[in-house]
């Protein structure tokens, strides 16, 4: 960034205007409208220049324009536009500006000019200023076009609307996020370019108490959003909505940039997967946060990998939310094992292979024996393992002891869904060692069942989905 875009009060103040052209003209239209003391300097002055001069929005100053120097000028303005066609006028205006510290913008020459003038769309009090840093001035007209087209064709009256309402909410609405969240509500949050101005003629403080009474505006709320298995294209639409409206998001590390990218530009990012101590711990140090953020007022995302259900401990964090009496939402997200699954060409279920299939996790399976692997080792069934790297020797070694055939096909996914992912297939007897030959690394999914042996390593990010070839051992 190379100039800061700022708005500056002109109401009253003196401004420059050098050139009295067609092009100078232009400029003082913009600079009449923010109520400029406007001065012109020229030799002579075009027609619409004359009109203003008689109706009294400007005065001119009859000079012949050479060397610019700050005596010229009767009084020392806030900002300068020079839009002569003098080359060297247009350059001893500019270096005089520097030396005095004025705003000088020479018109159509960014090497002379200190400050820019951006396209705006103008629904005064809305203001939207577009600029290129003057790479582009048609580009940013084009977008400008744009925008005028999008915005609702009575923004103006409802934003004066709102700016009427504002010190009333500002006393009736302490808290500031409450506040934010009533003016989204007001502003019909989820569609906020088909706002009708008609909606708003009768808005009054009755209404407005009315409005404020119905909703919970004080009240945090936390919602426990699945981001799928890490792709961004699988997220959800309403799971993006979360993220864009939530003041706080807590996020797990299996989360990637790529979707936390996606997250409100403002809001507060806390990676909860970094946080110190063990396993428990952790997630009392999650569970306590979702409660600090949310009784302060704020909207929180508790972002987690695939599904906030599966193998998310999302049971134990809304029992927290509950026992402290906080509104929460559930946000489904694609888990692992379903979009692995898709995403390395396995149908989970299958007429001839598999008529059930069971999500486990390998995390303690060491000391559940009670663990039915009998009931696991049956035919025509596919498992589907979720932390299962660590334990695979045990787990290959129950199943087959329990009566599964060793030779039940298994695919090993390693960042499923993402453009890293890598599908590596064999049999059930070379389970542990497929994982430590390919140095399979977290997160990786296991899926043993006859349905496995459709595993395929596609390249989904290639337009035309290539079938690579795929390692079978
Ligand atoms: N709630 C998550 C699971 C969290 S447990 C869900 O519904 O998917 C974390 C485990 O999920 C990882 O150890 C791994 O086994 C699996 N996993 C998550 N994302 C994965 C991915 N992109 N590829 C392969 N396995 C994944």
């Amino acid at each position: 960034m190379n100039y800061l875009p700022i708005n500056i009060k002109l109401k009253n103040k003196t401004v420059w205007v050098l050139g009295a052209g067609p092009v100078a003209a232009r400029k003082i239209s913009t600079l009449i409208k923010a109520k400029a003391s406007i001065h012109c300097c020229a030799m002579q002055f075009c027609e619409q220049i004359k009109i203003w001069e008689k109706q009294g929005l400007l005065q001119t100053h009859q000079k012949h324009l050479e060397h610019i120097d700050i005596s010229l000028l009767s009084e020392k303005p806030h900002l300068i536009v020079s839009a002569t066609s003098d080359a060297k006028v247009a350059h001893s205006a500019f270096l005089m500006a520097e030396n005095e510290g004025i705003l000088l913008n020479t018109v159509d020459q960014p090497e002379l000019c200190n400050y820019l003038t951006p396209a705006i769309v103008d629904r005064s009090p809305l203001m939207i200023a577009i600029s290129t840093e003057g790479s582009s001035p048609v580009l940013a007209r084009l977008l400008k076009q744009k925008i005028e087209k999008l915005l609702p064709f009575g923004l103006q009256k409802i934003v004066q609307k709102a700016k009427q309402l504002r010190p009333y909410i500002k006393k009736k609405i302490k808290n500031a996020q409450a506040r934010r969240a009533f003016w989204e509500q007001y502003f019909d949050h989820d569609n906020p370019l088909i706002l009708d101005e008609t909606q708003y003629q009768d808005i009054n403080s009755q209404t407005v108490n009315k409005l404020i009474e119905q909703n919970q505006f004080q009240k945090g709320k936390v919602y426990l959003v699945g981001a799928g298995p890490g792709n961004p294209e699988l997220l959800t639409i309403k799971a993006l909505q979360v993220m864009q409206k939530a003041d706080v998001v807590l996020h797990d590390q299996l989360v990637p940039e790529a979707i936390l990218g996606l997250v409100r530009k403002d809001a507060q990012l806390i990676d909860v997967g970094k946080s110190a101590g063990n396993h428990k711990t952790k997630q009392q140090h999650i569970n306590e946060q979702l409660v600090y953020w949310a009784q302060k007022g704020f909207r929180v995302c508790r972002l987690k990998g695939g599904d906030p259900f599966v193998f998310g401990r999302g049971g134990e964090e809304i029992q927290t939310l509950h026992e402290h009496e906080i509104a929460f939402e559930i946000v489904p997200g694609i888990t692992a094992a379903i979009g692995c699954a898709a995403y390395s060409g396995i149908p989970l279920t299958h007429r001839e292979h598999a008529q059930s299939v069971t999500f486990l996790t390998g995390h303690g399976q060491e000391s559940q024996d009670n663990i039915d692997w009998q009931f696991y080792a049956k035919d025509k069934q596919t498992l589907v393992v979720y932390m299962g790297l660590i334990k695979s020797p045990i787990l290959q070694e129950k199943l087959i002891t329990h009566g599964k055939n060793p030779h039940e096909p298994v695919a090993i996914i390693e960042n499923g869904t993402s453009e890293k992912q890598r599908v590596v297939t064999g049999y059930l007897s070379q389970l542990s060692e497929l994982i430590t030959q390919h140095q399979i690394k977290s997160p990786a999914l296991l899926v043993i069942g006859e349905v496995a042996q459709y595993a395929a390593q596609f390249n989904w990010y290639n337009q035309n989905n290539v079938f690579l070839e795929l390692k079978t051992a």
